[in-house]
């Protein structure tokens, strides 16, 4: 039976002291409560702090990104052997952000190509990760363009493919796939939960197709975009809805304490 499982991501938000008073509130307002598991994801400046105040509860932390090499010359970058030395228990991969499909452009189009994150680049940071025992949550999903071509389910089936190249399912088993449809992504607009759940189950099946059936049914599929506490319940009560990736209102203690509680 795989738990269910909700994670924040806090994309560039919060200094380490509005860091460290968002998860006091949360720590008061959820550890008591809940079975599922939960994870923050907060800048890497901020993953000490946060990884500090999770010491002894059952929360992980995670990072938004990481870069495949060990060390060297890399300007910038953070390796999985830095994210693992504060503790690191989840890494987000493959976002629509780092790959550069925005659902609601925030930048000037000619600056896209700098975040272009690709399947392969995806593929060696998971590579890395697992290499230092560290979960990927590789997100996918399509763009609007996408969807209304009709290519959804095979713009995540080459994302899917790519990024797991190479990958053997004994070592992804505790790894996580989220659905995050770049339009639904900080716009205000939630999938269906009948189509979100379609596509959680097209990404199973993909999975039990790259690795096998044992290992499909183990990795956790998750749904993220514009989850809030008004949609959680429905979103998660999905058969093939593990759970959520949550942006925008996991910054807002009493939303997110909302969404990990309708699991
Ligand atoms: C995300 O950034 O992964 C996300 C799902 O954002 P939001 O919940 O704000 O749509």
């Amino acid at each position: 039976m795989r738990k269910k499982l909700v994670v924040g991501n806090w994309k560039m938000n919060l200094t380490r002291s509005e860091a460290r008073a968002a998860i006091e509130s949360l720590l008061l307002l959820i550890e008591p409560t809940t079975d599922a598991e939960v994870a923050i994801c907060p800048t890497y400046l901020t993953i000490d702090t946060v990884a500090q105040l999770f010491r002894r509860s059952r929360f992980r932390v995670g990072a938004q990104d990481v870069f495949w090499g060990n060390a060297g010359a890399f300007t910038g970058n953070v390796s999985a052997a830095m994210l693992k030395d504060v503790e690191c228990h989840f890494c987000i991969v493959g976002h629509s952000e780092t790959r550069g499909r925005f659902g609601k452009l925030e930048v000037p189009e000619s600056t896209i190509p700098y975040f272009s994150e690709t399947d392969e680049t995806v593929n060696l940071k998971i590579k890395a990760l697992l290499y230092q025992s560290i979960h990927p949550i590789l997100c996918v999903g399509e763009t609007l363009a996408e969807r209304e071509a009709g290519n959804t389910d095979r713009v995540i089936q080459s994302q899917l493919k790519g990024a797991l190249e190479g990958i053997e399912g004994a070592e992804f088993w505790e790894g996580v796939v989220a659905y995050e449809p770049v339009w639904a992504i900080g716009t205000g607009k939630t999938c269906d939960s009948a189509e979100a759940s379609r596509v959680c189950g097209m990404i199973r099946a993909s999975l039990a197709e790259i690795f096998d059936e044992e290992t499909a049914e183990a990795i956790r599929v998750l749904y993220g975009g514009s989850v809030k506490g008004a949609n959680a319940q429905e979103l998660f009560s999905q058969p093939d809805i593990d759970g959520g990736l949550v942006g925008g209102a996991s910054l807002i203690a009493e939303e997110f304490s909302k969404i990990v509680r309708s699991v």
